[in-house]
């Protein structure tokens, strides 16, 4: 097999005696991904990660694409093997870096000798291999400090690697290294990101999506179902929480004053979202929640949704603008599908005045007649569990 894809590793390097856990998490993720692109090796020397193909068939595109979304990952790099020896390894970069070699201007070689039997130094083989290439390139010039082109090689124990150096990874931590949490994943831009911004520290997912049927259309729950999908490829696939909220909706809409439906509405999301999380071993809850951005999300009001679970509640883009989350949107493929039409639950029962700064008395008194425990225990019974690869 001639090429493979080389992956470096992050902060978990830093890890200390955790990095073991750390690379096995991160070993388990890249195998998943790899599931169904042929068979690869994959192996780790001194905070590199190595994805060999082992078979012809290996489809190396679909994987190179694949292990672009794995947290964990810093940089990464398809390589060239070759024989460990300097005219061979001169001759793969022609070969396979042939186009970028002829476009560059200035060009430097870098090499690391992990096998110290190799018979040149690094500093050896960067300058035979940088004369060879700069007499071939008419076109190229030597710039040690500012190379627009910068030749890797790499001497290893079976083999020699060549390549042009890392494009950036999805960085992070390997997901399933700290611990699970449940995200509260509506139709919108912003949950999808929070979701995304969890995952990539290290964190499970499981998702909770509160639906309003007839109020809200079958279209609007596969809009949240394709956002699922298209985060699983970063998260790994994940099981998706429906929950019918048309009966609590309902109930508020009688019995709440309507300056504080949404807060008391969005206590009841947090309450069963909390119960969820009991059910599959999450220990916070997600939001997309940004301070100021509606009505709901003001400090009283965040307050006020938050007092009703124990568990912590992360809201990764509290401090973003809008146009901060609209960047990932788009760059983690979620945006064109978060901006179709259709309704959320939030949007149907919208009151016109809002309480910005709602009290814990009035709040109290607000759900003072309602049967919580049964509401809640209604809506979690007819839960709805949905798995998205
Ligand atoms: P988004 O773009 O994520 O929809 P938003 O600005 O519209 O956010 P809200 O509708 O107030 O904000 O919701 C705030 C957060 O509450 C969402 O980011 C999401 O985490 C959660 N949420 C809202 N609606 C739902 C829903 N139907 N199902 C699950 N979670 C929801
Ligand atoms: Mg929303």
């Amino acid at each position: 097999m001639n090429e493979i894809i080389l992956l470096k590793q992050g902060e978990l390097v830093l890890k200390g005696l955790n990095r073991h856990a750390f690379e096995d998490k991160l070993q388990a993720n890249i195998h998943r991904r790899l599931n169904g692109l042929g068979r690869f090796r994959v192996y780790t020397r001194q905070s590199a990660t190595y994805v060999e193909p082992m078979e012809d068939s290996c489809d190396m595109d679909r994987a190179w694409n694949a292990m672009r979304t794995v947290f964990g990952v810093v940089g990464l790099s398809r390589a060239r093997a070759c024989e460990k020896d300097r005219d061979a390894i001169v001759a793969a970069c022609q070969d396979y870096l042939g186009d970028r070699l002829a476009a560059a201007r200035t060009f430097k070689v870098e090499t690391k000798r992990a096998d110290k039997t190799f018979p040149m130094t690094s500093v050896q083989l960067s300058q035979y291999v940088g004369g060879e290439l700069d007499e071939l390139y008419p076109n190229l010039q030597v710039d040690v400090h500012h190379p627009e082109l910068t030749v890797r090689v790499e001497v290893r124990d079976y083999a020699a690697f060549v390549h042009a150096g890392p494009e950036p990874g999805a960085g992070g931590l390997p997901v399933g290294s700290s611990g699970r949490a449940v995200a509260l994943l509506s139709g919108g831009i912003d949950s999808p990101v929070a979701a995304w911004m969890i995952a990539k520290r290290g964190v499970a997912l499981e998702m909770v999506h509160f639906f309003s049927y007839p109020y809200t259309s079958p279209q609007a729950k596969e809009k949240v179902l394709e956002l699922a999908r298209l985060l699983a490829p970063w998260c790994g696939s994940l099981t998706v929480h429906v929950v019918p909220f048309t009966a609590i909706q309902e109930e508020l809409r009688r019995s709440c004053p309507e300056g504080l439906f949404t807060i008391v509405m969005r206590r009841f999301m947090m309450r069963i979202a909390q119960r969820v999380a009991q059910r599959c071993g999450g220990s916070a809850l997600v939001t997309g929640e940004s301070l100021g951005q509606v009505a709901s999300q003001t400090m009283d009001a965040m307050a006020a949704t938050g007092a009703v679970t124990d568990l912590p509640i992360l809201r990764p883009v509290v401090g973003m603008d809008k146009e901060e989350i609209v960047r990932i949107a788009r760059k983690i493929g979620t945006y064109d599908t978060s901006i179709l039409p259709y309704e959320d639950c939030c949007t149907v029962f919208t009151p016109r005045h809002p309480r910005l700064h709602p009290l814990p008395g009035e709040i109290a008194a607000a759900e003072e007649g309602l049967d919580i425990e049964a509401l809640v225990n209604a809506a979690v019974a007819g839960i709805e569990r949905i798995h998205v690869r």
